[in-house]
């Protein structure tokens, strides 16, 4: 079936559009309208379309995942400590129909091919996944031997990351080095009409975001070109997110966490975008990402690594759903999170907003526990009524 009609669905844009039926054809959105219009009925009548009754459910844009070690990350406690692959269905189950995938501390034994080839395969079963070239690391590993020529001619690569400062595992980047690597994704993404983002990894030395604030007062780089990620690793890091924030600058959280890190100092993502809401910060400057199969090292106070967890996809969801229930935050505003505001950033200008011309990238929310009911991928069904429609081969 080519034509999809979702019927009656409360639409969320995420900006909050009332009662609408949807109209999904050539993976792409093609009408909202109000459903009292009644503006469809010779496309159902005519049994063209496949009709999804989408009463007492929330339509939402599927949810953009800004960073996932689609194929596996860690290794700091050795060889075996190498996390997994994502598995489809982890994205799938967490309403996740954009990915942008990341290398972390093993640049050797993680390669970027090996990351393209996972990319592929999941875009293959209908995912949408954008790509970082270059790990924690500088100077940056690449596929072409530089930064912008990998922005510039690999299709999935959008931008530079997770690059690591504050961070014993950091290449211990001078602020120079930094901006170097930044001005050559941003070229990279201005010759390409990418973003050219850099993903920062911001470990927990006292550092912080210094680095950063180095590179924009002393060179031309603006504060918009960095995505600093796991500002929500302790209290005073979030502070120094929020001063980021007032420089023009957008900051996102982390949503994989264990008991561990939460004793040390973390603070949950939801709660962390909840705090930054009330100190004023724009849900247009926040996102939310999973760090999903990231290890979680667990490190004693000699940086020796003493346990070790892999982060999830699904926590994504959680965190939304943590938002909206316990922190009272609109729906509205609390999507944009996961869906306008990384597509925004990320320059994804057909992701995150549910508008006609947009990939059809819709996920179907129960009312009453905002749980996963139905995913729709660039109009492929991935998921209906739980179900998973979407198996890998293996
Ligand atoms: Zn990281």
């Amino acid at each position: 079936m080519f034509i999809t009609l979702i019927k009656q669905a409360q639409v969320f844009s995420p900006a909050p559009l009332g009662i609408c039926d949807v109209l999904i054809a050539n993976n792409k959105i093609q009408a909202i309208e109000a459903s009292e219009k009644n503006a469809f009925t010779s496309i159902e009548d005519g049994k063209l379309a496949h009709v999804i009754d989408a009463q007492h459910h929330y339509l939402v844009p599927g949810f953009i995942d800004s960073l996932v070690h689609i194929s596996g990350g860690g290794g700091e406690g050795g060889f075996h400590t190498r996390t997994p692959e994502m598995p489809l269905q982890d994205a799938i189950n967490a309403g996740v129909t954009t990915i942008i995938a990341g290398l972390g501390t093993d640049s050797t034994t993680r390669t970027l091919s090996d990351m393209l080839a996972k990319a592929r395969a999941l875009k293959h079963y209908g995912l949408s996944v954008y790509a970082y070239t270059g790990s924690y690391h500088y100077p940056a590993k690449t596929i072409t031997n530089s930064i912008t020529d990998d922005i510039m001619l690999i299709e999935e690569f959008i931008g530079l990351g997770e690059l690591a400062i504050a961070d014993h595992r950091s290449s211990q980047l001078h602020w120079r080095e930094l901006a170097k690597a930044a001005a050559q994704a941003r070229v990279g993404g201005m010759l390409s009409g990418k973003a050219g983002v850099i993903s920062i990894h911001v470990g927990d030395s006292n550092d912080k975001l210094s680095l950063l604030e180095k590179v924009i007062e002393r060179s031309d780089i603006p504060a918009s070109q960095f995505l600093p990620t796991h500002i929500n690793r302790n209290k005073e890091l979030l502070d120094a997110g929020m001063k980021w924030t007032e420089k023009g600058g957008f900051i996102d959280v982390t949503t994989s966490t264990n008991a561990h890190f939460i004793a040390q100092g973390e603070i949950p993502a939801a709660k962390a975008i909840a705090i930054c809401a009330e100190k004023g910060v724009s849900f247009s400057q926040m996102t939310m990402s999973s760090d999903g199969n990231a290890s979680l090292p667990v490190f004693d106070k000699h940086n020796h690594l003493v346990g070790l967890e892999v982060g999830k996809v699904q926590s994504l969801h959680s965190s939304f759903c943590e938002l909206v229930k316990e922190h009272k935050i609109a729906l509205q505003e609390a999507l944009k999170t996961v869906t306008s505001t990384p597509a925004e950033i990320l320059r994804l200008t057909n992701k995150g907003n549910l508008i006609v011309g947009a990939d059809a990238d819709a996920l179907l929310l129960n009312q009453n526990d905002l749980s996963v009911e139905t995913l729709i991928s660039t109009g492929k069904l991935m998921l209906h009524n739980k179900q998973a429609l979407v198996l890998e081969d293996f």
